[in-house]
């Protein structure tokens, strides 16, 4: 069966977030989001109507040697709720490039643990004031390792004091990396920053969205 993947967009450029931030990589954005983040930055690739770039695996294979690039990023939209994305992902490892999951933390992540190319996670925690954290699987935690992150979207102090929570009730810093990345436009970084001091909060990162300082903040395909 030749399995279609609904891009869309892929394109090349930096890393802006988690672990391989500033490195090279590709990014495959699948169409559709099963959640409302009311800050969401790519909702429209979440729109019934957002045309795709319909691509096989080999397809999709194909332009990535062409792209000269060794790290793959597949994010959206939500891209585990695409239909045999496993298959992709294992396609992918197999081709022997290193794989990131940018997930938004709602998705169950233990069959994709199972893969024989078992990807890197970057998995949100949506904080309250994005209006989603009903929808976070905590449970998720105890499956991420050290190659693995977890990223609290941070709106507001609000916010932070619930990261912060969530860290220490889960002992994530033991388990994985942990980020706090800022909702571009709602949250100053230096207010993470200080919010870090005054509370002795080690072990967690203060993360920018790179790209937002490359390009302009709205630019699509960076
Ligand atoms: S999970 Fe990501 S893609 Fe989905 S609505 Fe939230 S910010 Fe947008």
């Amino acid at each position: 069966m030749n399995v279609i993947y609904p891009l869309a967009e892929k394109f090349i450029s930096i890393n802006g977030e988690g672990p391989k931030a500033g490195m090279m990589a590709a990014f495959l954005r699948m169409k559709g989001c099963n959640l409302s983040c009311n800050y969401c930055d790519t909702s429209w690739a979440n729109e019934s109507d957002c045309p795709t770039e319909p691509l096989t695996a080999r397809e999709i294979l194909h332009w990535l040697k062409e792209s000269g690039t060794v790290n793959v990023t597949l994010t959206g939209g939500e891209p585990l709720l695409i239909p045999h994305v496993s298959e992709l992902i294992e396609a992918l490892g197999e081709a022997g490039f290193a794989v990131e999951i940018e997930t938004n933390g709602s998705v169950p992540l233990a069959p994709f643990c199972e893969l024989s190319h078992r990807p890197v996670f970057t998995m949100d925690y949506k904080c309250p004031d994005s209006g989603m954290e009903d929808y976070m699987r905590p449970d998720n935690f105890s499956l991420l390792t050290k190659d693995d992150s977890v990223k609290f979207v941070v709106s507001s102090e609000n916010d932070l004091a619930r990261a912060e929570e969530i860290t220490a009730g889960y002992h994530l810093t033991e388990r994985c990396r942990v980020y706090l990345s800022a909702v571009f436009g709602r949250i100053e970084p230096r207010t993470i920053t200080e919010y870090m001091i005054h509370h002795q909060w080690n072990d967690v990162r203060l993360q920018l969205q790179m790209h937002k300082f490359i390009w302009p903040p709205q630019q699509r395909g960076v």
